[in-house]
């Protein structure tokens, strides 16, 4: 692709005097820039790229052409979930009724949008074994704060205030330590055995009157199920700590198992993820938080409840940690899980689960001959490869081994996204796979067939793949600069 649009920054398309708008009279006419207060008004010329429409609908097609999503692509990024999400969620997050709803009209004129967070409240407790949830946090890691501020909360309450303490599993996605940072919690490690699971040993001494709770994720980062939760949820009860489920990727466990009947007391679900709600660049998410009987008092406000006749209402709950988001939350996000719940059914959701689980073992049973598995069992959504085998030029007792992000960059050639890589940390070339359920034999076989093809250009054509990847828009960059030093605004020479 090569056009005077192409991998141009706007200001690049300006030609001064040109102009793509025309705006009507301003009807407000009784009022003038003078009425703005002084300090608001602007000084000097706003500098701003002088186009034609046709040049800003290019530039920004352009741009999201160079982007990569699930709808143009196979997307096996681990941990994350990056299923389809249907269109007909988008439509009926669309409609009118709902796009015009505003957060301060009178309760009674929006009955329905309340009725239906209402009811996705009600299908998440009934999927999580859980008494109540809540829909206002913003996404998995403010979920993640939520809950962990409904155990602080809960503890205080009881004026058990030694209890400052968090155990958090060294396979643990980062949002965990993070948020529990951010709560005012410390901190408290807890290693895996050789099998990925949590080591029960390690932390039996761990446990004590200052620990709040555990944190923990089923299945784990792994993509390994916890075989040892009503063990482990006893230790930990025992001492007076509760027990927290980061159920971000709850795929597997639809309608199989239920995070509440294993002992979890608290626990946050992805919709951006198990319920097919669009997410990526920061989002827009939501991480609905579920507390078992008991703790709901505690929930942030405001809450929705149905009284006895039916009508819907807003409760700000004394008891409760405060509030942690602007109104419900993303309520188009949970209109989109909504739409999802309804169109499979109670019928049908426990079959995306075995369907998860049957897509990742289908692809890891494939592959495992070509790259290295450390933990060969059963797995859950997800798995993790530690690299490409000796054989295929993984051996990294030689310098100049093809590494991981050498198959990364590679599989971009093939029109693929890579998977998540060098996470978790707990492996050096770790390669982490998530197919998702809705993912054809078809496309399972096409990916499975390029990675046996990477494997071999491992071996046989090893520059090939430490010079990937050669076919995208921009080729090596240097990912921590990029972090590090974003450059958000264009700057004029
Ligand atoms: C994605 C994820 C999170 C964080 O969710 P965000 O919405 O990105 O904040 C937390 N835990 C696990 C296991 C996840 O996969």
């Amino acid at each position: 692709m090569n056009n005077t649009y192409y991998g141009k920054l706007i200001f690049e398309l300006s030609t001064p005097g040109c102009i793509g708008y025309s705006l009507p009279e301003n009807q407000w006419s009784g009022h003038t820039l003078e009425d703005l207060p002084a300090n608001l008004l602007r000084e000097g010329e706003t500098i701003l790229p002088e186009v034609d429409e046709l040049t800003a609908v290019r530039h920004y097609t352009n741009m999201s052409n160079n982007n990569f999503g699930v709808d143009t692509g196979f997307y096996p990024l681990g941990s994350c979930t990056m299923k389809y999400n249907p269109k007909i969620n988008e439509e009926m997050a669309s409609l009118p009724g709902f796009t015009t709803l505003h957060p301060h009209q009178p309760e009674y004129t929006a009955q329905g949008a309340l009725e239906l967070y209402y009811n996705v409240q009600k299908s998440l407790s009934e999927i999580a074994g859980l008494h109540e949830f809540t829909l206002n946090p913003f996404a998995g890691a403010h979920g993640e704060l939520t809950g962990l501020m409904v155990i602080r909360t809960y503890h205080e309450k009881r004026g058990d205030l030694k209890r400052t303490k968090i155990i958090v599993p060294d396979s643990a996605h980062g949002t965990n330590p993070a948020s529990a940072a951010v709560c005012g919690l410390q901190i408290v490690e807890v290693k895996s055995t050789p099998d990925g699971t949590v080591d029960v040993e390690d932390l039996k001494p761990l446990l004590g009157d200052d620990i709040a709770g555990m944190m923990m994720t089923n299945p784990n980062t792994l993509g390994i199920f916890e075989t040892k939760i009503p063990e482990i949820a006893r230790l930990v009860h025992e001492c007076g700590g509760l027990m927290y489920y980061d159920g971000a990727n709850l795929n597997p466990m639809l309608g199989v198992c239920r995070p509440g009947d294993m002992g979890f007391d608290v626990m946050h679900i992805n919709l951006h993820k198990t319920f097919s709600t669009p997410h990526g660049g920061g989002g827009p998410g939501s991480g609905p938080v579920g507390v078992r009987k008991g703790l709901e008092e505690y929930l942030p406000n405001p809450q929705v409840k149905r009284q006895e006749d039916g009508y819907f209402t807003l409760v700000n709950n004394p008891e409760s940690l405060g509030s942690v988001s602007a109104f419900l939350g993303n309520f188009g996000i949970v209109i989109r899980a909504y739409a999802y719940l309804l169109s499979l059914g109670k019928e049908y959701i426990p079959m995306a689960g075995k369907l998860s689980v049957l897509n990742a073992n289908y692809i890891k049973e494939h592959l495992k001959e070509y790259y290295k598995l450390p933990i060969d069992v059963l797995c859950k959504h997800e798995f993790v490869f530690d690299g490409l085998r000796e054989e295929y030029g993984g051996d990294h007792h030689d310098p100049g081994h093809v590494t991981t992000l050498d198959v990364a960059k590679r599989l971009l050639d093939y029109g693929y996204h890579a998977p998540t890589i060098y996470f978790p940390l707990l492996f050096h070339e770790a390669m982490m796979i998530e197919p998702t359920e809705t993912e054809s034999k078809k496309t399972l076989d096409e990916f499975i067939d390029v990675m046996k093809k990477i494997a071999l250009e491992a071996r046989d054509q090893r520059e090939l793949l430490k010079t990937a990847p050669h076919h995208t828009p921009v080729r090596r960059l240097d990912d921590v600069k990029a972090v590090k030093e974003p450059k958000f605004t264009y700057k004029m020479l």
